[in-house]
């Protein structure tokens, strides 16, 4: 089985591509410092997939231990690097946290990776890159737009660093995945998303206001101009986004030249408003959601959905789940956690 490192394995999307990897057929190794996520999530993987997951437990900053596992473990075929700090708001408050973490840890991987000899690489990359774009659906091809926020520029950076990176013909194979909106869970309500404190996005927020942890749902601005004046995003079930990781891997191996780079949008290629996802939330799980309208939150851009034709021609990976689906499965994950 071929080895592939997960760096924030333990994650929301790390823990589901987990899984997807070990369907796959994979041997998934897990990075992780339970900075922002927790230890239960490995029982959650060891139900799923019938097997304990190799765990690694520490900072992937730390050259040291990336040292002491590239030793250990021999042949490794690959990494998937998800550790990242990710809170937009603590980002504002604590940019050097972020440039810090975000950015050494993208590096320290690159560089271990060169010294073993270990070339396949595929970075969590965000739509954020894109700002608010001139054309919707948004291509690839797209120009990057300044950042909104520390976080958003660490994504920035990091595909600047990648990119040049390549250009001194390293001898990587590399992919950054930029994705949109993920929301939902695992189907068996084992794992699933676990924000610390209060929920930043707006799934997590609805199915803890629908729980009765928040009093209401705040839709940030309804004098956007969009169809019904809430925000536009893409939302794409976590399962369908940790497939693409997969379909990225072996695309990666297919490549032929040692030294290789792209990007993919990963998203739906559908925008829904804030409003809709509230709708069909409440229409899917059978619940009402207490909720108000408030003012803009600062930084939030109008609309933004992906072009996935990229995706879908070459790396042969196209969604599978709806909407709804994704809704109900987060509010199934919600109730087990309240078990
Ligand atoms: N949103 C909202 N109320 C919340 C959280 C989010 O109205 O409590 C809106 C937010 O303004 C945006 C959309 O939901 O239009 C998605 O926000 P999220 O933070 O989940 O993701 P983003 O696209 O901003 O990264």
């Amino acid at each position: 089985m071929k080895k592939i490192i997960v760096t924030g394995g333990a994650g929301f999307i790390g823990s589901h591509t987990v899984v997807e990897l070990y369907n796959a057929g994979y041997e998934p190794i897990i990075i992780d410092n339970f900075s922002n996520s927790q230890k239960s999530v490995l029982a959650g993987l060891q139900n799923i997939t019938g097997s304990a997951v190799k765990l690694f437990e520490g900072d992937c900053c730390n050259r040291d231990l990336l040292k002491k596992i590239f030793t250990e473990e021999e042949n490794i075929d690959g990494i998937i690097h998800f550790a990242a700090h990710k809170a937009v708001s603590e980002s504002v408050q604590n940019p050097l946290k972020y440039y810090r973490n975000n950015l050494n840890s993208l590096m320290a991987l690159l560089e271990i990776m060169q010294n073993y000899n270990c070339s396949n690489f595929v970075f969590s990359s965000s739509c954020t890159v894109y700002g608010q774009p001139d054309k919707l659906p948004v291509t690839e091809v797209a120009p990057k737009k300044p950042a909104e926020s520390p976080y958003g520029n660490t994504k920035k950076i990091c595909e600047d660093i990648i990119e040049d990176v390549i250009k001194s013909n390293a001898e990587l194979k590399i992919i950054s995945l930029r994705y949109f909106n993920p929301i939902g869970a695992h189907a068996s309500s084992l794992i699933g998303e676990l924000p610390l404190g209060v929920p930043d996005n707006l799934v997590p927020y609805i199915t803890q206001t629908a729980a009765g942890i928040r009093e209401k749902l705040t839709i940030f601005g309804n004098d956007y101009d969009t169809s019904d004046g809430t925000c536009v995003r893409d939302y794409i079930h976590v399962i369908d986004l940790a497939k693409a990781h997969v379909k990225a891997f072996e695309y990666l191996n297919k490549q032929e030249d040692k030294t290789f780079y792209d990007v993919f949008n990963i998203g739906t290629g559908h925008g829904n408003s804030v409003k809709e996802i509230v709708e069909t939330f409440q229409s899917a799980n059978n619940v009402n959601l207490n909720y108000v309208v408030g003012k803009r939150r600062e930084g939030d851009i109008e609309k933004i959905f992906a072009d996935v034709d990229k995706a879908t021609t070459l790396l042969n990976w196209k969604t599978e789940l709806s909407l709804e689906q994704a809704l109900i499965d987060a509010w199934n994950w919600q109730k087990a956690l309240r078990k």
